[in-house]
């Protein structure tokens, strides 16, 4: 796969969860219960590769699109399925660059006009503010950031030592 591209999934509704570490790595990613079943099918009839359990998707299906199949039932192994198969690097990620409940790029927004949006501890706390254009979600370097880019880090890490 050209890495000049970039790299778009659509996720099947079992996938939840690898679809969400997909968009803390920055990818694009449409999950399926978030869209209609003819936006799904469009989407990834037009390029996005869709991460798929349905074995008979991908026995019988499509076999013209791009598709990978998800063998693990555990979302860290899952999520390792598609590094190692796509061969991907962390140089190929952008992580906390997208909302994680809509898919939209979030922006650095100016702290003053995010004020009494969020708690009051985590305002006076923090000075860098992203919000979500799509769904004014508003996110913040909190512990949750650090334990994720921990797991993003180790993911890697595995990936490479199993190749
Ligand atoms: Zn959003």
């Amino acid at each position: 796969m050209e890495k000049s591209h970039e790299i778009c999934f659509a996720a099947e509704r079992t996938l939840g969860k690898l679809a969400k570490w997909l968009r803390i790595l920055g990818f694009n990613t449409i999950y399926e219960p978030e869209v209609s079943r003819s936006r799904f099918i469009d989407s990834w009839e037009n390029g996005r590769i869709l991460l798929t359990r349905t074995k008979l998707i991908y026995q019988n299906r499509h076999k013209s699109h791009q598709l990978i199949f998800i063998k693990s039932n555990n979302p860290f192994e899952q999520l390792k399925e598609v590094i190692k198969l796509l061969k991907l690097n962390r140089s190929d990620t952008k992580p906390f660059s997208r909302c994680i409940r809509c898919n939209t790029l979030i922006n650095e927004t100016d702290k003053d006009s995010i004020r009494g949006k969020v708690p009051d501890y985590i305002w006076e706390t923090n000075d860098i503010f992203q919000i979500c254009s799509g769904c004014q979600r508003i996110y913040w370097p909190g512990s949750h950031i650090k334990n994720s880019k921990e797991i993003i880090k180790k993911v890697f890490e595995l990936c490479k030592n199993n190749n």
